[in-house]
């Protein structure tokens, strides 16, 4: 298994650290408000990658954090008057909804930034004890970043050109650095801002420790893979690698993995731009699987441009899949002899090749975009091969065949039979439409079709209503 390493800006062989297991690390949301589909795409890639290993038969031990406190989450707080883990929680469960929504497995561990401080004040000790870390005199703990000797090596770029860009980028507040590349790891509190005690002032974390800290906790001190969306490069990786590895005395993680963005109109989609839909925004309009299918058409390190097109796009071609599975399936339901033919288990053989062409295409650095391509060779293969004079025995086994491909890519071969409720409202107004030209019978047909699942109608003076049975 070939994958990209951030780190060494080429494609690597997969060796992991302990043989059968994959120790992963992927840094997750900052939870102050709804999930947008570009936070989103990280979840669904990585969370891609895992059941690929698992697949393979690994055990994956799977750790992506919450960070429940951060600037934002406090003006949130500020601004709706309430504590700032009524914010976090909040949005965190949210987040974990729109997860289940996505199929995206939850984690082996989800830890907390603010369940983490213990850890976090050890750590900044160490890296105080160890001279990569200096307290100022307002108490602030800034690492030192010229002291650590390798800063630089994930973004691949050198001190001095990061210097130039830093001058200007001083953050106010943060006027008693020795070097503007140093970065924060702990600071003092601001006034109704919430704080925890530690030998150097009464504060919170910067940003980065919260990630070494957990990667070492739950994972140990070195990892197989670190993963995230490609704007945490830098700083926030590179400044991880600078903590963990003065900390620990070891390398890191072995292999650093990052998705490229997620754009609208080809500009990239973040909540500072204001130009994002929230997972829940899409979800109104599409099942959960066709953006999960959109996302993986392309290649994790291809930026993807989000448009109505490409979600329709998207949306014909998994139907296209999802009913010729349908089709497969019935026939597996209502055939009856047993034993394959002797052309059938030439053919069962044929319809391996996909499988493989699959996994050579996974193998390949997650490449799902062939991966799908591979899967729509097979279901051409369904569709010319499986039919009425099948038996069951090999239509179940070519059911079987897609079901596991798509698992790997989190879609599910079973349809929702749940109706969304933009689709009821379209076959109302289809049924409204059939009325009013005295097509009874067609209008009958949609309520009946309704009706089977689980979508009750009633005539009203207002309108047609509709509620779920
Ligand atoms: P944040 O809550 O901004 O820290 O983001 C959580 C994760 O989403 C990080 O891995 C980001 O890199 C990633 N991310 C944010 N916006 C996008 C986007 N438009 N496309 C892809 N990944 C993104
Ligand atoms: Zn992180």
């Amino acid at each position: 298994m070939q994958l990209y390493n951030t780190l060494t800006k080429r494609k690597e062989e997969f060796v992991p650290l302990e043989e059968g297991k994959v120790k992963m690390y992927v840094c997750g949301p900052t939870v102050y408000n709804l999930i947008h589909i570009g936070n989103a795409r990280p979840m669904m890639v990585f969370d891609t990658v895992r059941r690929y290993f698992m697949y393979k038969g690994y055990e994956v031990n799977y750790v992506s954090n919450f960070t429940d406190v951060d600037d934002k989450i406090i003006k949130a707080a500020n601004e709706e008057g309430v504590e700032p883990s009524v914010i976090s929680e909040r949005y965190i469960e949210e987040c974990k909804k729109d997860m289940a929504s996505l199929n995206v497995m939850p984690a082996t561990t989800h830890p907390k930034a603010t369940e983490e401080i213990d850890g976090m004040l050890s750590m900044i000790q160490t890296l105080i004890d160890k001279g990569y870390a200096y307290v100022a005199e307002d108490g602030t703990v800034y690492y030192s970043t010229r002291k650590f000797k390798d800063y630089g090596k994930l973004s691949h770029k050198n001190l001095d050109d990061l210097q130039g860009g830093m001058r200007t980028l001083l953050v106010s507040g943060e006027d008693q650095k020795e070097d503007p590349l140093d970065f924060v790891l702990w600071k003092p509190k601001k006034e109704g801002e919430p704080y925890w005690e530690s030998p150097w002032c009464k504060g919170r974390p910067g940003w980065h420790i919260e990630c070494s800290v957990m990667s070492r906790k739950y994972l140990g001190e070195e990892i197989d893979i670190h993963a995230g969306g490609e704007d945490l490069i830098f700083p926030h990786h590179e400044n991880e690698i600078a903590q963990s590895e003065a900390a620990n005395g070891k390398p890191f993680a072995k292999y650093w993995m990052h998705n490229a963005f997620l754009n609208i109109d080809n500009k990239k989609m973040s909540k500072s731009l204001g130009n994002f839909f929230t997972v829940r925004d899409i979800l109104e309009k599409y099942d959960a699987q066709v953006l999960r299918f959109f996302m993986l058409s392309a290649h994790y390190r291809s930026q993807l441009n989000f448009s109505a097109d490409l979600m329709e796009a998207a949306k014909n071609s998994l139907e296209r899949i999802l009913t010729a599975a349908d089709r497969v399936k019935d026939i597996a339901d209502k055939a009856t002899a047993m034993e394959a033919t002797e052309e059938e288990k030439k053919l069962i053989e044929e319809a391996d090749r996909y499988r493989i062409k699959f996994e050579e295409a996974m193998d390949d650095d997650f490449n799902t975009a062939d991966a799908i391509a591979a899967i729509f060779e097979l279901v051409k293969f369904l569709n010319t091969n499986v039919n009425e004079g099948s038996t069951k025995i090999f239509a179940s086994l070519m059911y079987a065949q897609l079901g596991a491909l798509l698992a790997i890519l989190g879609i599910k071969i079973q349809r929702k039979k749940e109706l969304l409720d933009a689709d009821i409202e379209k076959l109302i107004e289809e049924r409204q439409a059939a009325r009013k030209e005295k097509n009874f019978a067609r209008a009958d047909e949609i309520r009946d079709e309704l009706l089977k699942k689980g979508i009750i109608l009633e005539d009203t003076r207002e309108g047609v209503k509709w509620k779920r049975a």
